[in-house]
């Protein structure tokens, strides 16, 4: 199994349809649990389904025969969208259309339009690879998603990293005096109050690893995932700082936190190369992540 067969094949979307065979999804779970482009491409199929079945759209009357592009999976995002809601609308409705013939301008736009078909009824489609589907709706093979999602989340979760503040001598300069301010957010455990007073300490002053790292910290405790990654990379960019450790272990938490399993393992095992204080919790992270990939 690997991610071209996985987009020939329409792996994904017969997933999400419980058209795979028990060994294929096996396999399939497999990959996905490793593979962030593939987890990523399940979750964005999934979150268009959910929408579609949610959110009826007026759909074009039906002609004929479907011919879909299989490497929709990789496309460019907007193609991306567009396509995905095509296809799960093609499966959703019972109306199978020509993917050419289907007008940019008809098909929905985003996440508010839809057809809202259960899967019950979806015939077979033509030129496809999928086997013909029963009569009755396929039970939607959600579950081991859901597992995975609820094993990383676990994982992802990350404790407060303890903030000790140091007794300042003379006149506190103006990125200190911010990152004190946000400090009080912080230990407050009001991690968005935090935030803006951070940022504008790491702005006064971006050579400081503490401010570089709270601010990573809070942006990552207060869901800011992405913003976390940056100011991570940040601080570790600082090189030998006393937040060197502690930036690679909340850095692999964050990539957790996005499902990004083999950045999160590069990441635990710098900080077991460091032989700090998050050697044994790191160590623990990747034996987590080895079982839950093996499940
Ligand atoms: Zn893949």
């Amino acid at each position: 199994m690997n991610c071209g067969v996985i987009v020939r094949d329409e792996f994904a979307e017969r997933y999400l349809l419980g058209d795979l065979s028990p060994a294929e999804q096996e396999a399939y779970e497999q990959h996905y649990f490793e593979c962030a482009r593939c987890f990523a491409e399940l979750r964005r199929l999934q979150a268009v389904r959910d929408v579609l079945r949610a959110d009826p759209p007026a759909l074009p009357a039906p002609k004929k025969e479907t011919v879909r592009n299989p490497w929709w999976g990789w496309a460019a995002a907007g193609a991306v969208a567009v396509s995905l809601v095509a296809v799960v609308l093609l499966r959703q409705s019972g109306a199978p259309e020509p993917m050419a013939g289907l007008p940019r301008a008809a098909a929905p736009t985003g996440p508010t339009s839809s057809p809202g078909a259960d899967p019950a009824g979806v015939p077979a489609v033509a030129g496809t690879v999928d086997p013909p589907l029963a009569s009755a709706p396929p039970a939607p093979a959600a579950s081991p998603e859901s597992r995975r999602v609820e094993v990383l989340a676990r994982l992802a979760r990350a404790e407060p990293p303890r903030y000790s503040p140091s007794v300042l001598r003379g006149a506190a300069d103006e990125a200190t005096v911010s990152f004190k301010e946000g400090m009080k957010g912080y230990v407050a455990g009001d991690y968005g109050a935090a935030i803006p007073s951070l940022r504008q300490a790491a702005h006064l002053d971006p050579e400081r690893p503490d401010i570089a790292f709270f601010l990573a910290a809070s942006e990552l405790l207060a869901g800011n995932t992405a913003s976390a990654i940056g100011e991570f990379e940040r601080t570790i960019a600082m090189g030998d700082t006393p937040f060197l450790e502690e930036a690679h272990f909340y850095l692999a938490k964050a990539y957790l936190a996005q499902g990004e399993v083999d950045r999160a393992r590069a990441e635990l095992t710098t900080v077991q190369s460091l032989r700090g204080e998050r050697l044994s919790e790191a160590g623990e992270l990747l034996a987590q992540l080895d079982s839950a990939g093996s499940e």
